[in-house]
């Protein structure tokens, strides 16, 4: 069964209700296979899963795409119910704000902060950005008051930020991070693929391809960093990379030589298009 709830009003009292286990999943939206499968997770874990769906205004910076971030709340319902039927008896409730209002309610002034990760790698490149992610999901997490909640790795940086945010404010919320679901040929699925041309899209399996391509160089050996920044500095020759880095996958320092676990982190830009992705690797 799929519950619609327009208003947070309706949704706490909704809430009130429950007596289970509750997985949330918080999406803005425009929903492809990547979201379904945080969805379906939930459903597996969860006797009933909480799924928002809110383009929160607080994480777009003035010059971002707010006003044009494709907002298809049909299409998702679709997607959403399809997925429930192969989950018999688990109930979902969309959470989809009729206006932003109901989140952010006139003169709400609550930020929540996460400084560790707030100003570094992304976060240069999206003033507060990161700001406005912890923001809606504590309100979010205020209002659901979820056991579990999932999120893609997709946007690594995004998670590290959740993780740490519940571990500061002692949230008893579980976090649970899920594999990048990509298309066959590597790119990684985001509602923004739909703004590339075809030539573009081919372009883009450079980012996949480049991650990749210096995990395999790497191959696991911590010896190998060194000569693998020299690698990267080759590739970010061509001016599309805004970022392409190696950073401790725990802490996103840049110190890497106390490190176990490492994340490649990039973003390449096709036109206005920016395009993230990364991928974590173990080092001995
Ligand atoms: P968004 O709607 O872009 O805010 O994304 C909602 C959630 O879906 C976030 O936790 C994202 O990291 C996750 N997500 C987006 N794209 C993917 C993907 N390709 N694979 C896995 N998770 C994803």
């Amino acid at each position: 069964m799929v519950k619609l709830i327009r208003t947070t009003n309706e949704l706490i009292s909704c809430r009130d209700q429950e007596k289970e286990r509750i997985g949330f999943v918080p999406t803005m939206g425009n929903l492809h296979a990547g979201h379904i499968s945080l969805l379906e997770k939930a459903l597996r874990d969860n006797d009933v899963v909480y799924f928002s769906i809110f383009v929160n205004p607080k994480q777009f910076g003035p010059s971002d795409d707010f006003q044009k971030y494709p907002r298809t709340l049909e299409d998702d319902l679709e997607l959403i119910q399809k997925c429930n039927s192969n989950f018999e008896g688990k109930k979902i409730v969309v959470f989809a704000p009729e206006k932003p209002q109901e989140v952010f309610p006139l003169n709400y002034s609550q930020t929540v902060a996460v400084p560790t990760f707030n100003n570094i790698v992304e976060g240069r490149f999206r003033l507060n950005h990161f700001d406005g992610v912890a923001t809606v999901v504590y309100r979010l997490f205020e209002i659901v008051k979820p056991h579990n909640a999932y999120f893609g790795l997709k946007d690594y940086q995004q998670f590290l930020v959740i993780r740490q945010m519940v571990k500061d404010l002692a949230m008893p919320i579980e976090i649970i991070g899920m594999p990048i679901i990509r298309e066959t040929t590597g790119l990684a699925l985001s509602s923004r693929n739909q703004y590339l041309s075809t030539e573009q899209k081919q372009e883009a399996l450079n980012l996949y391809q480049s991650l990749l391509k210096i995990s395999n160089f790497i191959d696991g050996k911590k010896a190998k960093l060194a000569m693998a920044k020299k690698e990267i500095n080759t590739i970010l020759l061509d001016a599309k990379w805004n970022y392409l880095e190696m950073r401790d996958a725990e802490t996103m320092s840049e110190d890497l030589t106390k490190s176990s676990r490492i994340t490649l982190v990039a973003v390449y830009q096709l036109g206005s298009t920016r395009l993230l992705d990364n991928l974590q690797l173990e080092v001995k």
